[in-house]
């Protein structure tokens, strides 16, 4: 790994599409894959977020030379799915996601939804891959849990391959439709010219290897530039969420993208009004289920750094609002990072839908 590319941090990755399509189902299906690996003890557990560190994704896809091919520490995905999330989760007047999958139901081909996402993240400049879901609901195929898709894909009949092929390629159609170059992904050898769809089960876990393969891809190719962080500078994130919690009153889901923050430090967060100063009474993460006999679903931790998912708690947080800027500040900066924040606001949408 070259030194000057260690710093990179985490990409953080969206989940869009149609309505039943299987954003959920993915999601968990990729939530499970960190598990798995979380009994063995690498997991981190985040607020809203799941990541999925670098060896889990390598050891998935059987091919332990990729670990030194790959330069960012692994992928955290957003739990929340959906286009309102992509949208309302802004960082410097862009959306959050530096990644995002669109997922599109192979049976059912492309439904308004779909093509809202589409056009989001064309506007956004947001680079994405399409999963076709479902692959297991096509009439006699046998699925071949948490295969990668050529693996499963050579094991069904001829019959089979040409169902999937003829649905496969009308999704390809409807792509071409929206203005969209676009090719299964291992066919695909450029990415900025060509989309690359990946056939997948959410249910069964196959294709996901291949998912997170070339979503790491396309983080190090297109992304290298902007995943480039300061450890050690100003914590800089994106409220998620406002919540109150039993014990600590109203707290703050916060995706942090860029430096570190602690607990005592002085953080400016957006609002309506005048942008909320305080100090970070408390970071938390998720307790493990192994620890659930305490009586608080969280623990403290001293410090966090991007990109990772953390509850805040802070006293006079009440009026913060979903998708406004956090950022820290120091006595010589304040007054700078609240006309930050100030003029950041204008861009967040409040969140009205529940998608
Ligand atoms: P969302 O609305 O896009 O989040 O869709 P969900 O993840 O809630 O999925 C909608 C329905 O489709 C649920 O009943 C899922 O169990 C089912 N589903 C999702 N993915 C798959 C899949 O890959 N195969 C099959 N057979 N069912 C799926």
């Amino acid at each position: 790994m070259a030194e000057e590319n260690k710093n990179l941090r985490t990409p953080i990755v969206c989940v869009m599409g149609h309505v039943d399509h299987g954003k959920t189902t993915l999601l968990d299906q990729i939530r499970g894959t960190a598990i798995v690996k979380g009994e063995a003890g690498a997991i981190t557990q985040h607020i809203g977020a799941t990541e999925v560190p670098i060896d889990v994704i390598v050891e998935k896809c059987g091919d332990k030379r990729l670990a030194d091919k790959f330069i960012v520490p692994g992928l955290l995905f957003i739990d929340t799915p959906g286009h309102h999330a992509f949208t309302t989760l802004r960082s410097r007047g862009g959306s959050l996601a530096d990644l995002a999958i669109v997922v599109v139901d192979i049976n059912e081909g492309f439904k308004p939804q779909t093509i809202e996402s589409l056009n989001i993240l064309k506007r956004f400049k947001t680079p994405f891959i399409v999963v076709t879901n479902k692959i297991d609901r096509i009439l006699n195929w046998k699925s071949h849990p948490g295969e990668s898709f050529l693996s499963t894909y050579k094991k069904q009949t001829p019959e089979v391959q040409g169902i999937f092929e003829q649905k496969f390629y009308d999704v390809i159609g409807h792509l071409y439709e929206q203005g969209f170059s676009a090719d299964r992904f291992d066919r695909v050898t450029d990415f900025q010219k060509t989309l690359g769809v990946v056939p997948i089960s959410g249910l069964t876990g196959e294709g996901i290897p291949d998912v997170l393969m070339v979503l790491l891809g396309l983080a190090q190719r297109f992304l290298e530039s902007s995943l480039h962080y300061d450890v050690n500078g100003p914590g800089v994130g994106t409220v998620l969420e406002v919540k109150e919690e039993k014990g600590l009153g109203t707290t703050v889901d916060v995706i942090l993208y860029d430096g570190s923050l602690q607990k005592g430090d002085t953080i400016v967060i957006g609002c309506l009004g005048e942008p909320i100063v305080t100090k970070v009474r408390a970071l938390l993460k998720p307790r493990e289920l192994s620890e659930i006999r305490y009586e608080s679903k969280f623990q403290p931790i001293p410090k966090v750094t991007a990109a990772a998912g953390v509850k805040i708690s802070a006293p006079d947080i009440g009026d913060a609002l979903a998708g406004a800027p956090v950022i820290q500040a120091t006595p010589e900066t304040l007054d700078e990072v609240i006309e930050k924040v100030k003029s950041e606001i204008d861009d967040v949408q409040i969140q009205t839908d529940t998608d």
